[in-house]
């Protein structure tokens, strides 16, 4: 300690490592100026012999160094349970981009320049000890300690660490590979699964996504995950704070060939949810697995779930652009234009397979009437009623669209005209069974029906459609509120 006198009301111990004598001595008149303590080593490797003993609150390291750098130095360090909340402000001459780019894929809290910077370093390296979550009593011994440090247990922990992060890195490239132009959900589930399966298998892995169309689970299995683990499984996604819905997940079992007979030992259940920061839990990764697996891929998983929320927040606004652009706003049903294409689609179906088909044009009576006596915002929801309607009234299998203002379009695949008829009817007699919420007790709102059947390979949708509009004008014609076709 020099006669300094103490300008920080918690005097830290620093250490400074640097090939450079002249550098190290400015960097302790610096740091005992302002009454810290500081302890001093000559490059990485001595670095890491003084951690062995000393337990500073801040490392201070040069970049470029002999026998071990301080990109090395402080990638060893952080991948080290011992010494991963150690603060490491790194320091060096040269201020291009690549420099930078490495002190923060080594995992380094702050980069200073050494010229330009070096009158901050002080109060820099003070608020990252004063950040830190180091615990200041217990200090677990370095692995590197216990291995004496020999060059060959340095190397071998650099090569660790190198090859753990590019074993991370490989993982994050691939999730994110998954997201091509032409993907949809569920290949994007099958990709992540397939990238995921060897590390928790002979156990068990479900991915769980909860969209506007509901939840979508899909989940592998090896052959000594039972039926009850995968209920376990699908159980634990439903929990509170996450889907809050039980999922009904589609399993698949994963190739077993004889390794993956193996029962597990000591099986582990665990779920991490995939989220992106500040947005409601939209997906899990849940996976049954070995104890020793879960603590070995414990880094893997959490990057895997990480990128997993990235992948179904993108996948979210991916289907939420979809579903606007084809659906009306109002009623939630397709829009012209969606359903026009999907009638299109289906009569080259129809043309391949030499199936029928049948469509109905719809369009609700006097509609005006209800915009005049109630206005306009009763008139929108009266719409949305009768759309609602209109989709209970129909199969599951019949696809109807708005097309215009009141005016909507319905196919009804592998159906005569006798079946639309039917179906047509059936239909206009249910829309009229309750009130509509908006208009008074006694209102009813009533459809009239044009209907047209496909009449084979010649015909075109204009032509169906026009053959419909004719038999709806005729409805209309006829006194409303009835079918014709
Ligand atoms: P008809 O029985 O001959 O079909 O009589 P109508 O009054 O239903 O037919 P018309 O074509 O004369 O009027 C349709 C009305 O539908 C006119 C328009 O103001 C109303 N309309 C169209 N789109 C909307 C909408 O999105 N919201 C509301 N509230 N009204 C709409
Ligand atoms: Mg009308
Ligand atoms: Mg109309």
């Amino acid at each position: 300690m020099t006669n300094a006198t103490p300008k920080s009301p918690q005097p830290l111990l620093v250490l400074l490592v640097d090939d450079n004598p002249i550098q190290l001595s400015l960097l302790r008149h610096l740091f005992q100026r302002h009454g810290h303590m500081t302890i001093e080593a000559r490059n990485g490797a001595e670095g890491l012999i003084v951690l062995a003993t000393e337990y500073p609150d801040v490392v201070v390291s040069d970049c470029v160094m002999p026998l071990l750098d301080g990109y090395q130095f402080c990638r060893l360090l952080k991948d080290d349970r011992a010494t991963r909340h150690l603060p490491v402000l790194l320091l060096t001459a040269q201020g291009t981009g690549l420099a930078r780019f490495w002190a923060k894929t080594c995992g380094a809290d702050r980069f200073l320049v050494k010229g330009r910077d070096l009158d901050h370093v002080v109060e820099v390296a003070s608020a990252l000890a004063e950040q830190s979550s180091k615990p200041r009593t217990a200090h677990a011994v370095s692995r590197l300690a216990q291995e004496n440090f020999g060059v060959d247990a340095i190397q071998r922990r650099l090569a660790q660490a190198l090859e753990q992060r590019l074993v991370e890195t490989a993982l994050r490239d691939s999730i994110a590979r998954l997201y091509t132009a032409d993907h949809d959900t569920a290949r994007l589930f099958r990709g992540f699964i397939e990238i995921l399966q060897e590390l928790v298998l002979p156990g068990a892995l479900l991915v769980a996504y909860l969209g506007e169309d509901g939840v979508w689970c899909h989940g592998v299995h090896g052959a000594s995950a039972s039926e009850d683990d995968r209920r376990a499984l699908e159980a634990a996604v439903a929990g509170p704070d996450l889907l809050n819905i039980p999922p009904e997940c589609r399993w698949h079992p994963a190739s077993d060939d004889d390794e993956r007979r193996r029962s597990m030992r000591d099986p582990v259940l665990r779920v991490l949810p995939a989220n992106t920061p500040g947005f409601p839990t939209i997906g899990v990764l849940a996976f049954l697995t070995e104890r020793r697996a879960v603590e070995d891929f414990e880094r893997l998983f959490e990057i895997a779930a990480e990128e997993l929320g990235r992948l179904l927040s993108l996948e979210d606004s991916r289907l939420r652009l979809y579903h606007q652009a084809i659906r009306d706003s109002l009623t939630g049903l397709f829009n012209r234009k969606h359903i026009l294409d999907m009638l299109g689609m289906e009569l080259d179906q129809c043309g391949r397979f030499g199936q029928g088909l049948s469509i109905m044009l719809v369009d609700l009576d006097h509609f005006k009437a209800v915009n005049d006596r109630f206005g306009h915002a009763v008139g929108d929801q009266v719409l949305s009623v009768m759309a609602q309607r209109m989709v209970f009234g129909l199969r599951k299998v019949d696809q109807v669209g708005r097309i215009g203002g009141e005016e909507f379009l319905a196919y009804c695949p592998q159906t005569d005209l006798e079946g639309a008829r039917a179906l047509a009817d059936r239909l206009r007699e249910q829309v009229i069974v309750d009130p509509v919420p908006g208009l008074p007790v006694a209102d009813r709102v009533t459809l009239s029906i044009g209907l047209a059947t496909w009449q084979g390979p010649e015909d075109t949708a204009e032509r169906l459609l026009s053959r419909a509009d004719k038999a709806l004008y005729r409805a209309k014609a006829e006194g409303r509120n009835r079918v014709v076709g």
